[in-house]
């Protein structure tokens, strides 16, 4: 697919995966999708698979993420982990402020842009998560509640980290409930979120900041919604669960 930006494709397994169908679905991955060379793909599994997956991935052109991380580096923080130790593991994404994270953990955006800040410092390309509810749609809030997370989420960012930010976003009522946004939803809601990365940064900034649409992105509707402008690739949930139907994505993007 002919597009301004890189397209990036990544899988957010959540809380699924044991150590043991992490790797067979990894080994799978990485035999279907070697040929990939223009899109770039990551997967996230949970912390206690990031070890073996990360061996596993060697030198394949996919690369590991994590789905959250602490805001602190080191202490006594129990049940938390550091971005030190993410790198140790060759991590080189992190997922930050999803709305699971948002709505079950109580994380507000000056906690994500903490933790955002923290990502930079250790080298790490955060995905920060954005998106509205369905009722704040419905009462017409969407741009509103999409600036105050996208002002919130990146305070303090200089224009060098921006561009090495990556913004996905993620309709909640869209996620996990088979109901995608449609082409035109999707592509209003980016457009506006590069609108707000021109007044916060500039032109030039904006334009190379990718922007990811997740929400039950499935093989039969990613190639509408990534043939978009401002659509710049995917975070894929349930759907890279599946070795088969996450590969489905990907050839769409091609
Ligand atoms: C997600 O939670 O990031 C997500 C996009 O999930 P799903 O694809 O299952 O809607």
């Amino acid at each position: 697919m002919n597009k301004e930006r890189n397209l990036i494709i990544a899988g957010n397994w959540k809380m699924n995966k044991t150590v043991a169908t992490a790797l067979a679905l990894v080994n799978d991955l990485t035999l279907a999708l070697a040929h990939v060379t223009d899109v770039d793909l990551v997967v996230c599994p949970p912390f206690t698979a990031l070890s073996e997956v990360a061996k596993a991935l060697g030198g394949s052109n996919i690369r590991l993420g994590a789905q959250d991380m602490s805001e602190h580096n080191t202490g006594a923080y129990t049940g938390e982990i550091a971005a030190e130790m993410l790198k140790e593991l060759s991590v080189r994404f992190v997922i930050l402020g999803h709305s699971e994270r948002r709505q079950y953990h109580q994380e507000p955006d000056a906690l994500v842009s903490r933790k955002t800040r923290v990502a930079h410092a250790a080298s790490l390309q955060p995905i920060i998560c954005v998106g509205e509810t369905l009722s704040q749609r419905e009462a017409g809030h969407m741009e509103q509640v999409l600036e105050t997370q996208v002002r919130g989420s990146l305070t303090g960012l200089h224009k060098s980290q921006m561009v090495e930010t990556i913004i996905a976003y993620e309709p909640v009522w869209a996620i996990g409930t088979g109901q995608t946004a449609s082409t035109e939803q999707a592509q209003e809601a980016h457009a506006f979120i590069r609108g707000l990365l021109v007044k916060l940064f500039d032109e030039a900034t904006a334009r190379r900041v990718r922007i990811q649409y997740g929400g039950s992105v499935r093989p039969s509707n990613a190639r509408e919604l990534l043939s978009q402008p401002d659509v710049d690739g995917a975070l894929v949930g349930g759907a890279s669960l599946d070795a088969q139907s996450f590969t489905e994505i990907v050839k769409n993007a091609i």
